[in-house]
């Protein structure tokens, strides 16, 4: 008798759900993600018991249309990729098509929409865990899309159980990933708030549209994050058939077509002993304003802030900007790891420029030549 058969359709549903939403980050970064898709221009996200028992993101974007209803949340149905060549001229968040179905088998799933301003009225759709279409009803709801996740993990016992016990450091991450799309998505308002069972809703942090990344930082943070920032603004260029870079900070170069133009913008602390922080939990990281996970790049980041301040961490906001053909975000299905080409050689031009950067803006001898 054969021992190879097939999985159960429901059952790699779940296992590769699991893979796509791996905890309350990835929810909130997905939710997130499709309100910015969506053009939204405000953005509140709802947490009751730090996420444990409801996330919600309300959002007043575009709204869903009701021919896509019945498809929503199908595995691999998007609005935003038809097929894999256009993933080098992304331009959403989305791509995958897998974060609503995900979530319709790994949580109680409900989305309210509404695509126009008049009349306040809007469908609420339910679902089943594959993701199918359940039922739809009329409620009341604003233009926009509220997507609602309930009791996430409620059918993965053990994943559940490990939410409950850590959900305070869990929360911690959560805010520092909304930090982030906060403070780069200067076109959008922000708002996070908390909820405990019988406690007082209370208000996490909130920003406003048309303000700059460093008034996003001030609201977020609090202004006197401000006084201990320089601005960051480094330009290389690397030759992507010898990795050769130079720096054109100085003096303009030719265009030539293997060569790949790379900037950093953003801010970072001062390289001065007292106006870093105990931890490295303010350090946010972009390709393109596309907030993600660089853990090298943050290396290269915190060893140059070292040589100089050797006790603390500094406050980092950093937007690479490079080619879109210079890196691949589709690596993992969470869609947190980017590859980036030739990292070697951006790492090491990049603590050079750094190194030049701080040296710029400190009279004291570097700690490393002590
Ligand atoms: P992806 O973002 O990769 O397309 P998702 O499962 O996250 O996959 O979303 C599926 C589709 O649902 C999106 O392509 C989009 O059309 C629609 N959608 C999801 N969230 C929203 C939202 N907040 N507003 C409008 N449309 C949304
Ligand atoms: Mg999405």
């Amino acid at each position: 008798m054969a021992t190879i058969k097939p999985i159960e359709a429901r059952s790699v549903h779940q296992i590769q759900s699991g893979q796509v939403i791996i905890d309350i980050c990835s929810v909130v970064k997905e939710l997130v993600e499709n309100s910015l898709d969506a053009g939204a221009k405000s953005i509140d996200v709802r947490f009751k018991n730090h996420g444990l028992d409801s996330i919600e993101v309300h959002d007043n974007g575009g709204g869903i249309a009701p021919e896509d209803y019945e498809t929503i949340a199908l595995k691999h149905y998007t609005s935003k990729l038809s097929a894999y060549d256009d993933l080098n001229c992304l331009r959403t968040f989305g791509f995958r098509g897998e974060a609503l179905s995900s979530l319709c088998a790994l949580s109680k799933f409900h989305i309210i929409t509404a695509r126009t301003v008049d009349g306040a009225k809007g469908t609420k759709l339910d679902f089943e865990t594959s993701g199918k279409l359940k039922s739809t009803s009329i409620v009341a709801c604003q233009k926009g899309t509220i997507v609602v996740v309930e009791n996430l993990f409620h059918n993965l016992p053990v994943r559940r159980r490990e939410l409950e016990k850590n959900i305070k450091r869990e929360y911690g991450k959560v805010l520092s990933v909304l930090h982030a799309y906060a403070c780069i998505s200067t076109e959008v308002r922000f708002a996070a708030s908390n909820q405990m069972p019988k406690g007082k809703k209370a208000i996490v942090f909130s920003t406003n549209s048309n303000l700059t990344t460093k008034e996003n930082i001030a609201n977020v943070y609090g202004a006197k994050t401000l006084f201990a920032l320089i601005p960051l603004n480094l330009q290389f260029e690397m030759d992507s058939g010898t990795g050769l870079v130079r720096t054109t900070r100085k003096s303009s170069t030719q265009e030539d077509s293997t060569s790949r133009k790379v900037k950093i913008l953003g801010h970072i602390s001062r390289p001065v002993v007292g106006e870093g922080r105990q931890t490295p939990d303010r350090q946010m990281f972009f390709v393109n304003s596309r907030p993600c996970s660089l853990p090298q790049v943050a290396k290269a980041f915190n060893e140059a802030y070292k040589s100089y301040n050797i006790t603390q961490s500094p406050f980092i906001f950093a937007d690479l900007k490079l080619d879109t053909n210079a890196y691949d975000v589709n690596v993992s299905p969470d869609k947190r790891t980017i590859l980036l080409h030739d990292q070697t050689t951006l790492l090491e031009t990049l603590k050079a420029s750094l190194l030049e950067l701080f040296a710029s803006h400190d009279q004291s001898v570097p700690q490393s030549q002590l």
